[in-house]
């Protein structure tokens, strides 16, 4: 890397329990390093010293408990200060889920209710910073030696995989602000769209599908279970998404509900679990720094994520082309089959959408730009269920683009 000029670098000092918020610019990275002090970047700690490179577009924040000093160098969109945030309201959650944890672990692991440790489901509108707080959960479990699992059910901007996927992985050690979730073992399921609209009850499919393999996980490793999981959720909270959390907490049996920055929806789980009263519903502040992404960025940041699937962060990787016949490939959509006419159904009976249905798809030009999931089932109808027993890091397979 070339020698920094004195022309970008600078120092900023920042005041203990505060934060240097920054967005990277549109083109270069930007570097930083801690030179005084210590510091985290949500939940994760710098190490002194040493020069760190963030890409363009990356937005965040460096925090401080006691004071540092930070220097930087590069362009950045914007950084700031900022002496007012939440912080200490989310480190107490982590203080109660550390003693439930530790609560779990010392129970005999025969007792299924007492050993396993805090399952936390973090909710809210778009933009109230939902990942960034289940980054932080999960760093400052890993850093005290926990191996928490990390649930991520947003299809649109997940961070564990390429977008249109529900995912889990397991976190053992605090969360690379540079690279993210690590993917060496992500437990994955294709869903094929960025909303779940499309398909609600595959969706839920997907979900339970998910939920049933990490209950059989947990079965089977105390160490896991007593360090419970974080489920990250999507932005979309009205109407069917708020039928989709509740189907997410009650799946998944999240005993922790932490509701960011909406007092209505707080108040309205609050109504629906009160007679739940293993589970706790707790409304958190959302911070000042999260910023918010309109419907365009969105798009482009998903764009970035598909592109970082194939090529790597750095351009590291190199993915390669095959060429097959379209004789020998079958594509299928799941669900969106034809329903069965109420006049062939027999009297009082509903038609029912088989939401898992398969149906063959024609190759042709709709399918460009598209990107697809290869399956390893043998059969048509194992395609959902065979999934979870493939090795993890092959459960999904991608193409990119069929006519190459
Ligand atoms: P979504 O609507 O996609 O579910 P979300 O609620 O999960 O969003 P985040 O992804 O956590 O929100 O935050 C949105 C953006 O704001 C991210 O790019 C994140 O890095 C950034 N961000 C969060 N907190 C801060 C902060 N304190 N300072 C600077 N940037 C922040």
């Amino acid at each position: 890397s070339t020698p920094a000029t004195s022309t970008t670098t600078r120092q900023v000092k920042l005041d203990k329990e505060s934060e240097l918020r920054i967005e990277v610019g549109m083109e270069i990275p930007l570097r930083l390093r801690l030179l005084t002090g210590t510091a985290e970047i949500f939940g994760t700690e710098l190490p002194p010293e040493i020069w760190l490179s963030f890409p363009p577009r990356h937005k965040f924040a460096v925090f401080t408990w006691y004071g540092a000093t930070i220097e930087m160098d590069g362009i950045t969109e914007t950084d700031y200060t900022a002496d007012e945030t939440p912080m200490v309201s989310y480190v107490n959650v982590h203080a109660v889920l550390e003693g439930r944890r530790n609560h779990a672990k010392a129970s005999s692991s025969t007792d299924p209710d007492s050993s396993q440790g805090p399952r936390v489901i973090v909710v809210g509108p778009t933009d109230s910073g939902k990942s960034t707080l289940s980054k932080m959960l999960l760093s400052w479990a890993a850093k005290q030696g926990w191996k928490p699992t990390f649930v991520d059910l947003d299809i649109g901007q997940g961070s564990i995989t390429i977008p249109g996927c529900i995912a889990a992985t397991p976190i053992e050690m605090p969360i690379d602000p540079v690279e993210g979730i690590p993917l060496e073992m992500p437990l994955v399921y294709f869903f094929g769209h960025t909303t779940p609209s499309l398909n609600v009850d595959l969706y839920k499919v997907l979900v339970k599908e998910l939920s049933q393999i990490l209950e059989r996980q947990f079965a089977g490793n105390a160490e896991s279970r007593a360090a419970g999981m974080v489920i990250n959720t999507m932005g979309w909270i009205e109407g069917v998404g708020y039928e989709l959390l509740l189907h997410a907490i009650d799946t998944l049996n999240a005993n922790v509900v932490l509701v960011l920055g909406q007092e209505k929806l707080c108040s309205m789980l609050k109504d629906v679990l009160k007679n739940k009263p293993n589970v706790d519903v707790v409304k958190l502040q959302k911070s000042g720094g999260v910023v918010s992404r309109n419907t365009k960025f969105r798009q482009k940041t998903r764009s970035y994520r598909i592109r970082e699937y194939f090529y790597g962060l750095a351009n590291d990787l190199s993915p390669h082309s095959n060429i097959a016949n379209f004789s020998d490939l079958f594509v299928y959509k799941i669900g969106g089959g034809p329903q069965a006419p109420r006049s062939a159904l027999p009297i009082g009976a509903e038609p029912a959408a088989d939401p898992t249905r398969l149906v063959l798809v024609n190759i042709n030009r709709d399918l460009l730009h598209l990107v697809l999931a290869v399956s390893f089932a043998k059969e048509p109808d194992q395609i959902i269920s065979r999934f979870p027993d493939l090795p993890p890091s092959s459960a999904v397979r991608l193409i990119e683009d069929l006519t190459h």
